[in-house]
């Protein structure tokens, strides 16, 4: 968990699309205890004609319209003028991909703006003030408002404070490289559904071994690929043999 609290700006030609992050659960409270500082900036108000224009049709014809530079490099001017120079990022689906790393990295960062392209994307020569792009994955959406703010709620699970018990991010998939472990909650039997025994007895260290050993299991099954990255430790080794036995002995 990081230590701070953190400055978050995004840059869009569309900012009040913020307000379904900023508006609902720990986010909306992270902002009115003060531990996130978050603006959502129109890139309009960073042009200088009449119209407010931030979008020209691209050079070598035949492609859509593309972001115009200026504006974002007049807010960047204005942004370093203000405060340290921040950390940004432009969405894209170019980028390196996130995920749960790239994600505390950018929790780490004090100061972080977030370029939100539409139509073809910003001219090319933003990236002159880009210090990383990066892609929610392999698809295109047609802005890049969404992957912001799936970046951002994700990110601000890390900074202390804005989820309320933090052992529900340390155990929530991928912190330690594993898939989270089953949740329930009453009633303990629905519809022949049973809530696993354990789970009742009051046992913590018992319920602590059921968890780790889903955690495992559905890692192995669901998401072979990240188990395999697991720099395996005697526990760990001792949980695959329990495993191992179980399946054994439930296919006797
Ligand atoms: N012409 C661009 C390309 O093919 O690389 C796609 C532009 S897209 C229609 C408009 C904007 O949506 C992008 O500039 C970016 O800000 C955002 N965007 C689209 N897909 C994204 C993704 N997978 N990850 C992050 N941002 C994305």
């Amino acid at each position: 968990m990081m230590n701070q609290t953190i400055n978050i700006k995004v840059v869009s030609i569309f900012p009040e699309m913020f307000s379904s992050l900023t508006s609902f659960g720990v986010i909306r409270k992270a902002i009115e205890n003060s531990i996130v500082d978050f603006e959502a900036i129109n890139l309009r108000d960073y042009t200088n004609d009449k119209h407010k224009v931030t979008d020209k049709p691209g050079y070598g014809g035949n492609n859509g319209m593309v972001m115009l530079a200026d504006p974002f490099f007049q807010f960047y001017d204005d942004y370093c003028s203000k405060y340290e120079k921040p950390y940004v990022v432009m969405t894209s689906p170019q980028g390196r991909k996130f995920d749960n790393n790239v994600s505390k990295t950018l929790a780490s960062k004090k100061n972080i703006v977030f370029f939100c392209g539409r139509y073809e994307g910003p001219d090319e020569r933003v990236m002159s003030i880009v210090d990383d792009e990066i892609s929610i994955g392999d698809f295109v959406v047609t802005g890049g408002e969404l992957p912001a703010m799936i970046m951002i709620d994700s990110l601000l699970r890390f900074i202390p404070g804005v989820v309320g018990d933090k052992n529900s991010v340390i155990n929530d998939s991928f912190y330690n490289g594993l898939l989270d472990y089953p949740h329930y909650t009453k009633p303990a039997e629905l519809r022949n559904l049973k809530v696993p025994e354990v789970l009742l007895s009051g046992n913590h260290s018992n319920i602590e071994k059921y968890r780790k050993k889903e955690s495992f299991l559905r890692t192995i099954l669901k998401r072979p690929d990240l188990f395999l990255k697991r720099d395996l430790q005697k526990e760990d080794k001792k949980i695959i043999v329990e495993i191992i036995k179980e399946l054994y002995e439930s296919a006797q």
